[in-house]
């Protein structure tokens, strides 16, 4: 069923081998119920705890794709929800800061994710402040749909690194991607629509 759904992400223009790969490997069923479990290889995004959700696999290659990581690269994730998306930017070597602002949801999180091996730093705060303690980071993606580009990330983006964030209304975002230039200038790339939960915090919907 996993390989299924990596034909399926080619068929829809994915093409990042390493992002593909990862997704081939991560069991994603584990992060279903039991009596949910076909659901976890079709490419949907799915309601988790809390009225949240495991964003759809399409989605999760498409902004992975975009964060251009490395080996070693120091990424900020916001929106840890159920931990896949986590676990995809470890698998393809990020050195993972993933912030929730759901105490709860971090917890499963961080209990299904030790279990599975992999050992991203957990943050439960508010991401739409950024997590500064460890900034600056080569690269941050935001999971839930922002109302403006916060401030706060672009202070924590490296020189040469991207902000992978979908900006719009609470119902349909656009993908955009920034990148600070080396005299601190941002340049923006603009993506497809998608439609993500809203981010809550100071910055994001305030809820
Ligand atoms: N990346 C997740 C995954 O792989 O399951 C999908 C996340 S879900 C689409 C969006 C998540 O962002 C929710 O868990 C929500 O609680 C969280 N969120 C919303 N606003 C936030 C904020 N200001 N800081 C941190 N997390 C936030």
């Amino acid at each position: 069923m996993r390989r299924a759904l990596v034909r399926k992400l080619r068929e829809k223009g994915i093409s990042n081998e390493s992002v593909l790969d990862a997704i081939g490997k991560i069991p994603r069923h584990w992060f279903f119920d039991d009596i949910f479990v076909d659901h976890a290889y079709q490419d949907k995004a799915f309601p988790i705890a809390e009225g949240q959700t495991i964003s759809q696999p399409y989605t999760v290659a498409f902004q992975t794709d975009l964060l251009e990581v490395k080996s070693g690269s120091k990424i900020l994730e916001i929106g840890t929800g159920s931990g896949y998306q986590a676990c995809v930017l470890v698998e393809i070597g990020a050195e993972l800061v993933t912030i929730e602002y759901k105490k709860n949801l971090s917890l499963v999180a961080q209990k299904m994710l030790k279990y599975m091996g992999y050992t991203p730093k957990f943050v439960i705060g508010d991401g739409s402040l950024g997590c500064e303690k460890f900034a600056p980071y080569d690269g941050i993606i935001v999971t839930a749909g922002a109302p403006t580009v916060p401030q706060a990330l672009i202070d924590q983006l490296k020189v040469g690194g991207h902000l992978v964030i979908p900006v719009g209304d609470m119902k349909l975002q656009k993908m955009l991607r920034l990148t600070k230039q080396a005299d601190q200038s941002i340049t923006k790339e603009e993506y497809s629509n998608f439609s993500f939960v809203p981010l809550l915090g100071d910055d994001g919907w305030k809820k």
